[in-house]
Order: C-alpha cells, then sequence, then structure tokens
C-alpha cells in the first residue's frame, strides 16, 4: 500500500509522503479508492432495485469507502510510517450536499446495506453542485450561501450515457455521473446522479443562494430543495423532478434492453422504491416512455403498478406535494393525458374524494397517485405505520390493506459505529469478537457485562475521550471552549417547530434562572444544538437566533457559565453529527408525539451510547420497548393524545400560559429586556407571539413534564455506575436497528431480488 500511494504522490504531484501536503495525500487515496471499486464485482441478479430519491445524503466517503473494501487499517498503517494520521487526511475531503436531513441520510445507509447484502440495487438522483446550503451564524442568525463541494478529483465518475428530457418548450440533455457504493466486504453497486452540462454555477453570487429561477437550463440542478415561495420556484421544482424521473425512467428500460429483457414482465426484473413523493412522476413517465415502445395504456398502467413501491416519511399535511393541474401543464404537458386517465380510473373504482388524485381545486396527489399505482405502501417506524392506516391514509388502507406494510429505519454501522467510534468498536469487539459487525444483533452479547465494573469504567472512558475529541474540534471550527466534564445533552436535527427545539430552548431558560437563583448544578450542563432551517421558514429561523442569543447570554454571565452552557454547531452535517454523537450523553428526541415518523439520529446516539429523552413517538416507541423502561426517558403526552386534540381544536397554548405563572415566566424571558439587548426584537416578539397564541405543536403542553423528566436524567447522571449500565444496554439492544436488518426485510416483503 504505502509503494501504491507514494507511486500516484510521484505521478501527480513529484513528491512523496514525507513532503507532500495534506490534500495531496487525499486526493491520491481517492483514486487508489476509485481504482479499487472499479476492480469490485458488481452485484448482479436476474432482478435488481432502483431507489429514486430527490437526496442522498452521503457524507465525507473516504473513510467509509477504506473500511467497506478493507483497506482502512492498511492505508492507516502506512501513513502512520511516515508520521501522517489518516483522521486527519480525511479532514480534507469535502461533504457532498445531496440531501437536507433524515430521508437523505436514510437513502445513503440504505445503499450501503443494499450492497453490504450484496444485493443488486442502484441509487438515482440528482448531481446538484451547491447542494441544500451551507449554513453561517452570523449576528446570531442563519445566513445561507452555496455550498460548491464537487472537486476537481472526486467520486463522481462521467460515464457516457445521456437521454433527452422533453419538457413543454424546450429539450435538455442529461450527462450521467456515478458514484460506486462499495458493500462491507462485499460487490460493489453505483449511484447514478444526473446532470445538465448547460448549468451555470456564475449565476449565484459567493455569500448568497439567490438566482434568476427562470433559467432552467442554467438552473437545473444547482440546488436541492430551491426556494419555492413563488411559482417560479414551484416550477423548478417541477422541473427538476421530472428531469430525475425521466432520467431514471429511460435508464432503468435501457437496462432491461441491454440485458435483453421482456419489458411486458419489466416487474420480474425491476423494483422501483419511491423514496417519498418526489419522484413520483416516474409512474406516468414509465407509462409514457411503454407507450412509446408499443404498449397500449393499459398493458403499461398494468406493468407499471407492479413495478412501483413507495414509502411514505411523513404525516405533516404541508409535506405531501399537491402540484396545480396547470403547474404540470406549463412543465410537463405530454403526462397530463396519463395523470387524467390515472385519475379518471381511480375515480371510476372508488367515489371518494379523499383517494382523488386530482381535488377538486385541480392539484395532482403525488402520495395518491403512488397509492394507487405502486404494489407497497410502507410507513418507517411501527406507530407511524400504525397512524398511516388508521387515520392519515385510512380511507387507503380501507380499500388497500394489503399495500401497507412497515419498515422500520436504520442506520449503517459501519458508519456510525465502526467509524465515528473506531475506540468503541475495537473494544466491543474485544469483549464479543467481530461478528457484530455483519450481524448487529451479535451486540446483546454484550448484557453478560452490564455489572462488570471495569467494563462500565471502560465505556465511561471512551465517552470521554470522545468528549475531547469533540472539545478540540469545536475549538477548531468554532473557536468555543467545550467542558469535557460537563453532561453533553445533545439535539441536533433539522429545525422545525414539530421537533420542538424551541421546548429544549425554553429549557435553557429555566435552568439560566434557575442557577441564577443559586441552584448550581452537581456536574456541569452543556447542551448542544446543531440545526439547518429552511431558508423560507421564518419561525424556524427566528427560533435558531434564541438558541443563539442565549448561548450569548449565557456565555458572558459568570454566575452561570462555570456550570452551564449552550452551543449552537454551525452548519450541522453529516462529519459534524459523526463528531458529536460519540460524545454524547442525552439524545434529544422530544418532537410531538405522532409528529416524527422514525427518526434515525435517535438510533445513532443510543448505538453510541447515549440515553434517549423523548417523546413517545417514532422510533423511540421501538427503542424503550427494546431497552426497557428504566434506560430510556419517555414523557409528554400520547400519540392519540395529541391526534384528538387536532381533530377536537383543543389545544389553546394561551391558556396553559395563563394558567401557570412558572411557564408565563419562560416564556415571557423570550422577549425579556436581557435577550432584546443582545437580539433582534422582531424575531424575538415573532416567536413569543407564536408561542403565544398558536404553537401549532403544542410547545407548552409538554413543557412542564419535559423539565421535571430531564432534572431527572441529570440527577441519575450522578450515579455513574448506573448510569453507565443504562448506556451499555442501550449499546446491546441497538442492533435492530441496523439497516441491514431494514434491507432485508425490504427484500423479504416488497423487493424479491434475485
Ligand atoms: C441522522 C441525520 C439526520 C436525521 O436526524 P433525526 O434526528 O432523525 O431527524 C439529519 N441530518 C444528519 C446530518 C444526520 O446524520
Amino acid at each position: 500500500m504505502e509503494e501504491r500511494i507514494q507511486a500516484i504522490l510521484k505521478e501527480r504531484f513529484g513528491r512523496d509522503l514525507d513532503n507532500c501536503t495534506k490534500s495531496e495525500i487525499f486526493e491520491a487515496l481517492m483514486v487508489i479508492t476509485k481504482q479499487e471499486m472499479a476492480g469490485r464485482k458488481r452485484n448482479t441478479g436476474n432482478k435488481k432495485l432502483y431507489y429514486i430519491s430527490a437526496e442522498f445524503l452521503i457524507g465525507k466517503l473516504l473513510s467509509n469507502n477504506l473500511i467497506n473494501l478493507g483497506m482502512y487499517e492498511e492505508v492507516e498503517k502506512a501513513l502512520a510510517a511516515h508520521g501522517r494520521e489518516l483522521t486527519e487526511i480525511e479532514e480534507m475531503e469535502m461533504e457532498p450536499s445531496l440531501g437536507n436531513g433524515g430521508l437523505g441520510r436514510l437513502a445513503a445507509c440504505f445503499l450501503d446495506s443494499i450492497a453490504t447484502l450484496g444485493l443488486p440495487g442502484d441509487g438515482i438522483g440528482l448531481n446538484y453542485h451547491f447542494g441544500l446550503f451551507r449554513q453561517l451564524l452570523v449576528d446570531h442568525k442563519q445566513k445561507e450561501v452555496k455550498n460548491p463541494w464537487i472537486t476537481n478529483e472526486s467520486w463522481l465518475v462521467r460515464q457516457p450515457v445521456s437521454f433527452a428530457v422533453p419538457y413543454k418548450n424546450f429539450t435538455m440533455h442529461s450527462t450521467l455521473y456515478d458514484i460506486d457504493v462499495p458493500g462491507y466486504n462485499n460487490g460493489c453497486n453505483r449511484l447514478h446522479l444526473f446532470d445538465v452540462d448547460t448549468v451555470d454555477e456564475s449565476i449565484v453570487p459567493s455569500d448568497s443562494i439567490n438566482f434568476d429561477k427562470h433559467q432552467i437550463q442554467k438552473n437545473l440542478t444547482l440546488f436541492l430543495y430551491p426556494d419555492d415561495s413563488d411559482r417560479a420556484g414551484q416550477l423548478l421544482r417541477i422541473y427538476q423532478q421530472y428531469f430525475m424521473v425521466s432520467n431514471g425512467a429511460q435508464f432503468i428500460l435501457m437496462e432491461c434492453e441491454q440485458k435483453g429483457y421482456d419489458l411486458h414482465k419489466l416487474y420480474d426484473h425491476v423494483v422501483i422504491q419511491i423514496n417519498d413523493t418526489h419522484p413520483s412522476m416516474v409512474i406516468p413517465e414509465l407509462i409514457r416512455l411503454l407507450q412509446e415502445r408499443g404498449f397500449t395504456m393499459q398493458e403499461a398502467i398494468d406493468v407499471v403498478s407492479k413495478t412501483c413501491a413507495y414509502t411514505n416519511h411523513t404525516i405533516l399535511a404541508e409535506a405531501l406535494e399537491k402540484w396545480p393541474i396547470d403547474y404540470l401543464e406549463e412543465v410537463v404537458p405530454h403526462l397530463m393525458p396519463i395523470i387524467h386517465e390515472l385519475d379518471a380510473q381511480a375515480k371510476k373504482k372508488y367515489k371518494d374524494e379523499k383517494v382523488a388524485i386530482i381535488d377538486k381545486d385541480q392539484r395532482v396527489h403525488m402520495a395518491h397517485m403512488d397509492i394507487h399505482y405502486g404494489f407497497s405502501v410502507n410507513g418507517v417506524a411501527a406507530l407511524h405505520t400504525e397512524i398511516l392506516k388508521n387515520s392519515e391514509l385510512k380511507p387507503f388502507y380501507d380499500i388497500y390493506p394489503e399495500k401497507f406494510n412497515n419498515k422500520t429505519n436504520g442506520i449503517t454501522f459501519r458508519r456510525w459505529l465502526l467509524h465515528c467510534n473506531r475506540e468503541l468498536a475495537q473494544y466491543i469487539e474485544s469483549l464479543i469478537g467481530p461478528g457484530f459487525k455483519k450481524d448487529a444483533d451479535e451486540l446483546e452479547k454484550l448484557l453478560k457485562y452490564k455489572d462488570n465494573k471495569k467494563v462500565l469504567a471502560k465505556l465511561e472512558e471512551i465517552k470521554h475521550n470522545r468528549k475531547l475529541d469533540l472539545k478540540q474540534f469545536l475549538y477548531e471550527t468554532q473557536n468555543i471552549a467545550l467542558d469535557e466534564n460537563s453532561i453533553i445533552d445533545v439535539q441536533i436535527k433539522r429545525l422545525h417547530e414539530y421537533k420542538r427545539q424551541q421546548m429544549n430552548a425554553l429549557y435553557a431558560i429555566y435552568k439560566y434562572m434557575d442557577i441564577k437563583s443559586g441552584n448550581k448544578p452537581k456536574t456541569p450542563i452543556t447542551m448542544v444544538f446543531g440545526a439547518k432551517a429552511a431558508p423560507a421558514y421564518i419561525i424556524a429561523k427566528d427560533i435558531i437566533h434564541l438558541i443563539l442569543c442565549l448561548q450569548e447570554l449565557i456565555d458572558n454571565d459568570p454566575e452561570v457559565s462555570p456550570y452551564f452552557k449552550v452551543i449552537m454547531l454551525e452548519n450541522y452535517n453529516v462529519s459534524k453529527a459523526a463528531k458529536v454523537i460519540p460524545a454524547a450523553d442525552i439524545s434529544e428526541q422530544i418532537s410531538l408525539a405522532s409528529k416524527e415518523a422514525s427518526g434515525t439520529g435517535n438510533m445513532k446516539f443510543m448505538l453510541n451510547g447515549a440515553l434517549t429523552l423523548g417523546t413517545e413517538d417514532g422510533a423511540n416507541v421501538e427503542i424503550g420497548d427494546l431497552v426497557g423502561k428504566e434506560n430510556i426517558y419517555i414523557f409528554g403526552k400520547k400519540p392519540q393524545d395529541v391526534i384528538d386534540l387536532y381533530a377536537d381544536a383543543a389545544y389553546c397554548s394561551k391558556d396553559i400560559y395563563d394558567e401557570d405563572p412558572e411557564i408565563a415566566k419562560l416564556v415571557d424571558f423570550i422577549v425579556s429586556d436581557e435577550l432584546l439587548a443582545i437580539g433582534d426584537k422582531v424575531c424575538l416578539e415573532r416567536l413569543y407571539k407564536e408561542i403565544l397564541n398558536k404553537d401549532w405543536f403544542m410547545t407548552l403542553l409538554d413543557l412542564k413534564e419535559y423539565i421535571k423528566t430531564k432534572e431527572r436524567v441529570y440527577k441519575d447522571y450522578e450515579n455513574k455506575d448506573a448510569w453507565n449500565k443504562k448506556c451499555l444496554i442501550n449499546i446491546a439492544k441497538a442492533g435492530f436497528f441496523s439497516s441491514d436488518r431494514t434491507i432485508a426485510q425490504y427484500n423479504e416483503d416488497i423487493w424479491h431480488l434475485a
């Protein structure tokens, strides 16, 4: 390996391991890894999965690829012989910015597991040049700038493949870039990212995310989720979605035709998993393409209906896409006869307006099309699937009970344990052997050590080491001083009111006041937040503003700062998650019950020995069932209570505020003189009024119980033996949340890949 690295350094830069830069080493390792993947076997078979998704939040790839290829130790050794550290080299990689949150990260974990299980399955998506956006924290506010992540030498490999994608007034020609996805000790699959050569990065200034939304040829693949608060923005999203699915569908048919498959039996050779509704237009597009190949409309509909499966990721009504017919007419008029036919057939069979594809306001419900014309509908955690069946999608469940199934989300343990916490992984291996790396259920073998003082002390020591790593990282990246002896209490996830970062911020206010009044915590507390807010989501940005103001208030208060700290991470992404999660003691999963479909952050924390403080929501429920009540902290109203409150319109935050002076005191602090002296009056007052008068996601409903439970968690932390035992049990029970298990279930119940 050493010679191989040296040879490339010499050839490319005329240098060697002793005098080259870190980025030169990075480039050399990337080249070697790419060569290696190109030579690996492909996962093949008679039936192949295509996972279509607007997002693939894959994170940095170097280390994970080396781990999966079985080359990590070898490379580490070769570098160490010249005083070079692989962990420093991996910092040189730009993180691909191809996703937003959990849904995109799930797609990435799935690609890893599909390849690891040796299944033939590729991802299909778009190659966004500036990704979502990069978040800067300036003047206590989020500022969005473009996030160029594609470097000269990159994981993207341009392919000699191009398709014509027809729009109403013009045709665009795609280019295809592939990223190899190596399985862990297994063959490779691919992520296919479509792009256009005409895209023009220069139309976006370096310090913003603004651009002319009308210039489709130039802007099509610039951003993931471009602002859609106006008509031009919504049209652009339709242009993007159609580009993704038309290329995907043409690619799938090309592969089938190359293999000589009978397209009338497409479903014997292909399964398309539609990840949320962004790729839903693949259904009419495939029908159109099959008609071009001589199918009648009905033949095409029948074949496609047996080929496509849909995953639902949310019950938030505003997130289920509904495109106005005139917008679709404007972009993809050639799909409209097909969509009208699909709608007519559904309406003929089912009179209920609630299951119509086209509603009376002339909007196309993408999810409804998926459910009628897909053969499988799955939710992403047990509770979520039950809510789909019994409330959100009940009219569909009544028609098609056989289509509904649950696939509880998972995470790849290669990234979220073996890579992000190598010391823990190695220690676990020393206790129970290496089997857990392929069969995550073997982690249960750890249970026999649950009362072993030496093992528990070692787990504590490893946690402390990760806190030291995080301390160094935060110092270098944000000039923040972390107390490695503090309790690290973390909430990192997209910013959304349903996830209730604002409730955690109200807790910070409570703690601040409590310490001011003389109650000093035994162990100092560090609250860590990390979150991007959608650029047009005003209240979410106000919540970030509140957190940043609190951070400053507390930092500058010598009475409080030795005991309590609030930290907002800048630009939360996969690499930051990998730094923070292993250092965490407490995992905040406090969404309003019934609103979080699954969560996957909760699983990463559990696997790294942090305890969940959460509501009865998403996969928290399954975590609780596995670890038992003593090893998780659950609080708050139950999902059905919340569903009933919405149904009866019975929640009024102002009543809670008026009746409880302790709550009122916390909420009022948002517009206190102290905070107004630091922050922006408009933002703080807007947030204050929102919580007081609307509070759509019921922050005040659970606030009291949240504070009480959190105090109990902090108290329990003081008994280190008992705490460490809980951590061990959480790690031991995390095996169920391996995405290898999730993917095995998708294959068993939905895909049937041969
Ligand atoms: C895991 C992950 C998420 C999802 O977190 P949730 O807490 O489940 O919402 C979002 N973003 C990144 C970068 C992640 O790694």
